[in-house]
């Protein structure tokens, strides 16, 4: 068509996305008036041949004429880029082909790159986070400074505080956010998609995260908005989800508040591909659990306390996670500080990790305690006064594995760090001020403009081991693991399961 052949901003977006969908030629004029009502008739000539359609979606938001803010610009966005992704049904019939006929793997590949492209998972921003390895006693451990979240528009906090309150959709992970616009203070979700399964008998979605932490990180979502619960139906659905997607490992965050994720609200785990520290932990002590033979069991060498259990016998692994579960929840030892409950509240659960290993199925069950004390109000086995200056916020499923998730408060914190460190006039905050002095009484070289980079990345991965010590209920010392010997000749002494 010769109006098309004009270049201008809009045709090359147009052109883009009907050679990257199932729109076709025909379609052009509906898109062209489609998306020059979206950008308030915004179009200008020009050669736009050698622009990707992100950085042409960002001409189209930019240049319209109003005054928008950073959480419209991104709704904008958003709509604009949902021309590439085909709706909820067709995706789900795409998807479930490709599994049925090229394998889980092609048809994981194919959601993940067109959640890419579409702008849904949001490449540029995760690639500001800050990444590095540290060399531990447990292993390879992996900091990253999380940065990729924007910041907010403070017109946008105005107009959320103009906006009535609502209760839809009812919370980040419900089905109802597939497709949804957005608003001021809540993401735009014009673009996304989720791919339902049955999952013994229950319908769930999976979906990825827009702010991945690792490669293909992924959520699987109770299509029902219900409270998390770790119990037997959580082991059964873990061990579930490896049979359908066998690459993954998959998750859960713990139930209680303190040892939690920041999500109670709704059923939900975490997955993905990536390799974590904790997979590649040793088993410093076999266990034996009376009545399952078929089970392995070990204690691993790790921070935390992790029991793993491995073997082909699905519903024998889940038997006996749930029956350590079971024991962990009435479980007490004073002489460690472990507290089953207090004033009727429970304190102990579970962050339970399953994978596959060749044939085999393994689940690490993670022993988490959230009681408070005088001494150590934000918990017992939550990361000490002394350390939070660097982390405060809870240990959750992915820092468990290994994988620190630092607040980006960090990068212009540690800035100061640095200049102090130099010797160089500096803000730093109180709450460093020790955390500082260590670094350079411990430093065993003198700390230069060449090397204070990584000797900052060390203080780091020190502390962020000791994060994982406190948050540890059986410490890894002689007393702490005879006392998680004691717990273990617990569970073997109860009958029931
Ligand atoms: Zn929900």
């Amino acid at each position: 068509m010769e109006w098309m052949e004009k270049k201008t901003l809009i045709t090359a977006f147009v052109a883009q996305i009907i050679a990257k969908t199932n729109f076709s030629e025909l379609d052009q004029i509906y898109l062209y008036n489609r998306i020059l009502n979206l950008v308030n008739g915004f179009d200008e000539t020009g050669d736009f041949s050698n622009k990707s359609l992100l950085e042409l979606a960002d001409l189209l938001v930019n240049g319209s004429k109003d005054e928008l803010t950073a959480g419209q610009k991104d709704i904008l966005k958003t709509e604009l880029l949902n021309f590439l992704v085909p709706i909820p049904s067709e995706i789900n019939r795409i998807f479930w082909d490709k599994y049925q006929q090229q394998g889980v793997n092609a048809a994981l590949k194919y959601l993940y790159q067109l959640d890419q492209s579409s702008n849904y998972i949001k490449t540029a921003e995760i690639s500001k986070n800050k990444y590095f390895r540290y060399q531990s006693d447990y292993g390879e451990l992996e900091i990253t400074i999380n940065l990729s979240k924007p910041e907010k528009d403070p017109r946008d906090i105005a107009r959320q505080q103009a906006v009535k309150a609502t209760s839809y959709p009812q919370c980040q992970l419900c089905f109802t956010n597939e497709g949804y616009q957005g608003r001021a203070g809540y993401p735009a979700r014009s673009n996304h998609r989720i791919i339902r399964f049955n999952l013994l008998d229950e319908t769930w979605g999976l979906q990825y995260s827009p702010y991945a932490y690792f490669n293909e990180h992924c959520i699987f979502v109770d299509e029902h908005h219900q409270l998390m619960k770790i119990d037997q139906k959580t082991f059964s659905r873990l061990l579930a989800i490896l049979d359908l997607f066998p690459g993954y490992f998959v998750g859960s965050n713990a139930d209680l508040p303190i040892v939690g994720g920041s999500i109670l609200s709704h059923e939900h785990f975490q997955g993905g591909r990536h390799v974590f520290a904790m997979d590649q932990a040793t088993i410093s002590q076999q266990i034996h659990f009376a009545g399952f033979d078929n089970v392995k069991a070990g204690i691993l060498n790790w921070p935390m306390s992790v029991i793993r259990l491995a073997g082909k016998d699905k519903a024998a692994i889940v038997k006996l996670a749930t029956k350590i579960l079971n024991c962990w929840k009435e479980y007490t030892d004073e002489k460690v500080s472990v507290i089953a409950s207090s004033n009727h509240q429970p304190h102990h659960t579970v962050t339970p990790i399953a994978r596959k290993r060749a044939d085999e199925y393994e689940l690490d069950l993670v022993l988490r305690d959230n009681h408070c004390t005088k001494e150590y109000p934000a918990g017992v086995f939550h990361p000490h006064p002394d350390v939070q200056n660097i982390k405060q916020e809870n240990i959750g499923l992915i820092e468990v594995m290994g994988l620190a998730i630092l607040p980006p408060r960090l990068q212009k914190e540690l800035a100061e760090v640095k200049k102090y460190l130099l010797n160089q006039p500096n803000q730093l905050a109180d709450k460093h001020l020790q955390w500082t002095k260590d670094i350079l009484q411990h430093s065993a070289e003198k700390i230069t403009a060449e090397n204070v980079a990584d000797v900052i990345k060390q203080a780091l991965g020190k502390t962020f081991v000791r994060v994982l010590e406190d948050a540890g209920v059986f410490k890894t010392d002689t007393n702490g693991q005879r006392a998680f010997a004691d717990f273990v000749n617990y569970v073997n002494k109860q009958e029931r399961s």
